[in-house]
């Protein structure tokens, strides 16, 4: 059994199409799939999306990986598949993550400016800013979850609590009130 890795671009065939916060559902879609599928096969790495464009990391077994990758290359959802990497590993670099997700621009952004470059056309990268996408992949916080389908960067978009445990608070907040209603009925002469 061996391990490889393998990076590539391309280019978005969809018009963007963002929901009201700023989630592409296509991209949205292809992670849900990507977590399902790559989990089973222990496939790991990261996908960007901006400017219209795919960047996607995959490490795992080669069998995997090339099976995965054979899948996403014919993909009409995306075109100019082209691969930037793709060589053995000696070991995995990703742990936890099935498909992780970099919603946010803003490291990218600062590696590009590093480079002198404006727009994020993946499909120009040289080896070295393809090891830096990946590093910025891999060491990314801003990991995006996937809720009911819906992609949400972690940070501004993020809620204290979720919906089942705000129903609970909101249950406990009525009963509280209805018990001191009630209470305070019977303390009346
Ligand atoms: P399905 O259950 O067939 O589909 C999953 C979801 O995607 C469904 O909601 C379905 O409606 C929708 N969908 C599927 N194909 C299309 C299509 N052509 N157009 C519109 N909607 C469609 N798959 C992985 O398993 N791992 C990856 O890492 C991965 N990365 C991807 C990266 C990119 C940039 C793109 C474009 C696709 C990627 N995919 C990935 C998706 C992959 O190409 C296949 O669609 C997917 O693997 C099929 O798996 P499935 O049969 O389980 O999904």
């Amino acid at each position: 059994m061996s391990l490889i890795r393998l990076a590539y671009a391309s280019e978005a065939s969809f018009s963007p199409n963002p929901d009201h916060s700023g989630v592409e559902p296509h991209v949205a879609r292809i992670l849900l799939a990507s977590r399902r599928n790559n989990a089973r096969q222990a496939v790991v790495g990261g996908l960007y999306y901006g400017n219209q464009r795919f960047f996607q990391y995959l490490e795992g077994e080669e069998q995997a990986v090339r099976a995965v990758y054979d899948r996403i290359r014919v993909d009409d959802r995306h075109h100019n598949v082209k691969i930037l990497l793709e060589e053995p590993l000696r070991q995995r670099t990703f742990d936890n993550w099935s498909m992780k997700y970099v919603p946010l621009a803003d490291d990218v952004q600062r590696m590009l400016q590093r480079h002198g470059l404006t727009d994020f056309e993946p499909d120009r990268f040289d080896r070295q800013l393809c090891e830096e996408m990946i590093a910025v992949i891999r060491d990314s916080n801003a990991v995006d979850r996937l809720i009911n389908g819906q992609a949400g960067p972690r940070g501004g978009n993020d809620e204290i609590f979720t919906p089942g445990i705000r129903r609970g608070l909101v249950l406990a907040g009525v009963t509280l009130v209805a018990a001191l209603a009630v209470g305070g009925t019977l303390l009346l002469p």
